[in-house]
Parts: structure tokens; sequence; C-alpha cells
């Protein structure tokens, strides 16, 4: 007999529920930089991606609201149709001219440039090898474009090297992450450039992380580890981190470029972005290329939070960016920890599998340039008290 939906998903819900698995929407009635308000409560959060504040500065919400006002709101169609607009083609210069490219391409987010670039380069009998801890829509793409997916151990160059070695016959695709979205750290990008060239495989970055936050301009993790367009020919940079916007442009070469335009289902199937989120993007760009204050404020922010949480001694793992995870393991214990914190008033995500490996569930702390050192070192404090000090007798189930 035909098994029915509604048993289904009632049996796969009360399996979530049991492993401390289930998500839950909260509804934030209000934000101002650091300050949410949710159920009537003032919190600070430290869980956005918003590491620089741009997602309200005045300029970028400025330019946002002038663009509107010109241009309208919609693109009104997909870019090769009618709806490339001249502010998407700034955008893509800036953003490309900024890092070292020759060539910038708008896609609506991250998640779908992901899609894009691995469907349109990779194909079946192709390779994909990758890091372990890649975000979810690299894997998405490999699986997309029908090419065999090949996983190495976090970080392990070595790794990825015996998996090029093997298929020496199948063009190669090496994707990596360059600032790990859950743990914080950078990949190992010159021995991966080194090791891409000796196989003759295509290096891809995906720096949504890292651009914005590391290099002496922002550029990201490899300009920060002194690589250039030659070492690292494809990168993918998102408008909706570190530059508080919404979209995702992927920098690289002409000729890579150009096959991604022609075959990324996700960029010609689907409108364009519309062109005051690029307006906005733009005022982010310059603020986060020429405000070195701002970035520099954020990496004292990132040492205050490590120097408090070593002396306090808090399980910290080795990360110099925003990203500032604290492991637990259990699903069911790092949701009771984000719900002290959130009684003590911060805002903090428990990141649980399948977003991180089975037994790796973890508070993940971002920090931001507008953070105060006051809303760290009491954050600090929470967490201690969270985190160090026996619980309470169990808290009902549920998030
Ligand atoms: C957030 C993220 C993405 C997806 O970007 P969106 O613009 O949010 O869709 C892709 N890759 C990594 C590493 C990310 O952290």
């Amino acid at each position: 007999m035909r098994p029915r939906f509604d048993e289904h998903l009632l049996a796969q819900r009360d399996e979530r529920q049991a492993r401390a698995a289930l998500r839950h929407h909260r509804v934030v009635e209000h934000r101002a930089g650091t300050r949410f308000y949710c159920d009537g409560r003032e919190l600070i959060g430290f869980c956005s991606n918003d590491y620089l504040g741009l997602a309200d500065h005045p300029d970028v919400v400025a330019a946002l609201r002038s663009a509107a006002s010109e241009h309208g709101v919609g693109s009104t169609a997909a870019h090769l149709v009618c709806g490339h607009h001249r502010l998407h083609q700034q955008l893509e210069e800036a953003v490309a001219e900024w890092l070292g490219y020759s060539r910038g391409l708008l896609f609506g987010s991250g998640y779908l440039a992901n899609l894009g670039v691995l469907q349109a380069l990779l194909a079946p009998g192709d390779v994909t090898v990758q890091d372990k801890l890649n975000h979810a829509c690299l894997i998405d793409g490999a699986r997309l474009a029908g090419a065999e997916l090949c996983r190495y151990r976090h970080a392990d160059v070595d790794g990825a090297r015996r998996q090029l070695q093997s298929r020496p016959e199948a063009r190669a695709l090496l994707a990596t992450d360059g600032v790990f979205s859950m743990d914080g750290d950078a990949a190992p990008l010159a021995e991966l450039a080194a090791l891409a060239q000796a196989e003759r495989a295509l290096l891809y970055v995906d720096d949504a992380h890292g651009v914005g936050v590391l290099g002496a301009n922002g550029e990201g993790t490899s300009t920060w580890l002194g690589l250039d367009a030659a070492a690292v020919p494809l990168q993918l940079v998102t408008l909706s981190k570190a530059l508080g916007g919404y979209g995702a442009i992927v920098v690289g070469n002409d000729a890579l470029i150009d096959a991604i335009v022609q075959g990324a289902r996700s960029y010609l199937f689907t409108t364009a972005l519309p062109p005051p989120l690029a307006s906005a993007s733009l005022a982010a760009v310059r603020i986060a290329r020429d405000d070195a204050a701002r970035r520099e404020h954020l990496h004292a922010n990132i040492a205050r939070f490590r120097q408090g949480a070593a002396q306090l001694g808090l399980p910290l793992l080795p990360s110099s960016t925003p990203i500032q995870p604290l492991l637990i393991g259990d699903n069911a214990a790092t949701l009771a920890a984000a719900r002290r914190l959130e009684a003590g008033g911060f805002l903090v995500a428990a990141i649980r599998p399948p977003t991180v490996p089975a037994g790796k569930a973890r508070l993940r702390v971002t920090l931001s340039a507008a953070h105060r050192d006051d809303e760290i070192d009491r954050l600090l404090e929470a967490l201690a008290r969270a985190l160090l000090q026996p619980a309470r007798p169990a808290a009902p189930e549920g998030e």
C-alpha cells in the first residue's frame, strides 16, 4: 500500500523532537545594531553574520532608499532577459576590482551561486574534491551537477591530494570554504592552491565569511594569505554576511565567468536581485574596503572575547575570525545553554546537526564591530554561568 504523507511527517517530527533536533522560528520584532527585540524582550545578539555592522549603516540604508525612489524595487526579469541593471553591473565591477579579478557575476544569493557554479562547470564523470566541513550548498551543487563528490578530512591537504591523485583522468574542481562557517578557522589555502596547480584542478574558494573581515582592505582569506587570482582562480563573495545585505558575487576570469553565465541554471532561470539591494551593497563594499578602523574594531572585539574566554576556561576553538564557537557536543545540552543565555539577555545560536557533524553541537558566538566592550564582557560572564556551573534540573523539552 502507498505510504501516507501525514503519518510520515508526524513520525519524522517525533523523531526530530526526540533528538532535540527540532528547529523553530523566532520572530524578531525589531533589530537595531546588535539589539534584537523578541517576545517583548531586548536581547543582545551574538548570532548574526553582520560582522561589520553594515546591515543598518546609514550610508547603506540611504543608498537603498534613493535607488528604490529612482528605479523602483523589482528588477522585473532575469539578467539575460531585461533585468540586468546598471547598478548590478557596477556592483559586479566594484567587487571584482576590490578582490583583484577581471570579472564578477551577481547571483540572487550565495546558495544559488554555489548551486550554479558547480552545476555549470561540472558534469557526470568530473570530480569535485571538498573539505568535509564545506557549506551545504557546495555539497548540493556537486549533487546537482551529477559529478562525483569526494570529501577529505577537515583541512587535510594530504587527504585532498590522495583523492585528486586517485582520479587522474577526471576534470577536477577543488572547493573549500575560505573561513569555515561553523568553526571560524581559515582553510590552508596556500597549500590547497599549490595542490590544485600541481594536480591541474580548478580551485574554488567560498569566502562568505572572509570577505570584509580578513585582509588589509577586507579582500578576504586569499589575499590575507598572500594569494592572488592566479592562485585562486574562482571565488564566492556573499553580500549577506559582512556586507550586511543580500546576494552574492562570483569573481573569476572571463572564460570561467562566461561559462557560468551560459550554463548556470540558478543564474539563467531566476529574477535578478532588486537593483536597490545592489545599490546598498555598492555602498557597503566601499565601507568594507575603506573603513579600516571598523575592521580593526572588529578584530579588537574578537581579541577581547578570546582573551576573556581563555581566562574563564571556556572551551574555545582555534579561530581568529568573528566566528567563535563553543563546542558542547550534545544537542539538548547545547539548547539548554542557549536558553540560559537567553534568560540572561543574550541571543546566541545553538547549532546542531546536520549543520555540524553529529555529536558536535555548539554555541556559535559571532562578534561584530558594532559590539561594545561591556556587552562582550557581560556575554563572557553569562557564558561562564551557562557552561561552567552545574545546570539546574532539566528544563522542559523543546526550544
Ligand atoms: C552563508 C553561506 C553561504 C550562503 O550564502 P547566502 O547568501 O546566505 O545564500 C554560502 N557559503 C557559505 C560558506 C556560507 O556561510
